[in-house]
């Protein structure tokens, strides 16, 4: 029987490991989504959509399925789930792993303001008007309502009404990766003052940081969440790697 994995998605990582992992038949994969995103482009996988009611409804899904081992590649700003993976794996004793690429580091003529979390972003954007590029994700924008004053650019995946609490606010559906070309273009063309961005440390999402840092644009970086401790790699190699030495494990028999 095929040793089952339970992949927690939602990154461009988490859908190259399922992709690279359904070629080896030595492995059985299910790709999760929570389905947040109406424009989901449906993998070339097995997966489902949907959450697992919380940490209890993830154990029971993890034995089930009889699943050897769980692989969190979650956004790193998905601090929920990852929380609730570390809980399930401890409690269903399924190996886990996160995958998760390292933070973008400030590099020479980076100008960031450094801040914790949304509100110390919204916060830091001063009291004078602003034209803001905000690339933090739909659901996060909420928190820019405390200073309506700035003109907003929100990009995100989905298209979606601005807030009333933001009247300057427009909207541009798009989804990565972006060029560094186009993206010096977007801050050039729309006069943007500051970018406000997680530090995702996603590849396809870097550009507007090259190009913020060409045009001497701030960019107000907010900070990863903390992460219950576990095993931690920074490559789809790497997980494969750890898989195979999982799967090679004696003590793991839930796959066998
Ligand atoms: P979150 O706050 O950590 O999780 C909220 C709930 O969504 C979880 O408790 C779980 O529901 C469900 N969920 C999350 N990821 C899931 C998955 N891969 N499969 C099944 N259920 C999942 O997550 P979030 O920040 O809202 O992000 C939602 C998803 O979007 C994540 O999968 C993440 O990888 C992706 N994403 C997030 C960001 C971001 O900035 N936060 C950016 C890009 C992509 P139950 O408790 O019912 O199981």
């Amino acid at each position: 029987m095929a040793f089952r994995i339970l992949i927690l998605g939602g990154t461009s990582d988490g859908r190259r490991l399922a992709e690279r992992l359904v070629a080896d038949t030595r492995y059985d994969t299910l790709l999760s989504f929570a389905g947040r995103t109406a424009s989901l482009q449906p993998p070339d996988v097995p997966h489902r959509v949907g959450g697992f009611g919380g940490v209890d409804g993830l154990i029971a899904f993890l034995s089930a399925g009889r699943f050897g081992a769980l692989v969190d590649a979650t956004h790193p700003f998905a601090a929920q789930i990852s929380s609730h993976a570390a809980q399930a794996a401890a409690v269903s004793r399924t190996p886990l792993v996160r995958l998760e690429c390292p933070p973008w580091p400030k590099r020479a003529g980076d100008v960031w303001i450094d801040v914790a979390d949304m509100h110390d972003a919204a916060e830091s954007l001063g009291r004078v008007p602003r034209r803001v590029f905000l690339t933090v994700g739909r659901l996060e924008v909420s928190a820019f309502g405390a200073a309506p004053q700035h003109e907003y650019l929100i990009r995100a995946v989905d298209d979606f009404y601005p807030p009333v609490e933001l009247p300057r606010a427009r909207i541009l559906a798009a989804r990565g990766p972006f060029d560094v070309a186009d993206e010096t273009r977007l801050l050039q063309g729309e006069g943007i003052d500051v970018v406000v961005s997680k530090n995702s440390g996603t590849p396809a999402t870097y550009a507007k940081i090259e190009a913020a840092r060409s045009l001497k644009i701030p960019v107000v970086m907010v900070s990863r969440p903390a992460l219950p401790l576990c095993r931690v790699v920074g490559t789809v190699d790497e997980t494969l790697e750890w898989l195979e030495s999982v799967q090679e494990s004696p003590s793991n028999a839930r796959g066998e």
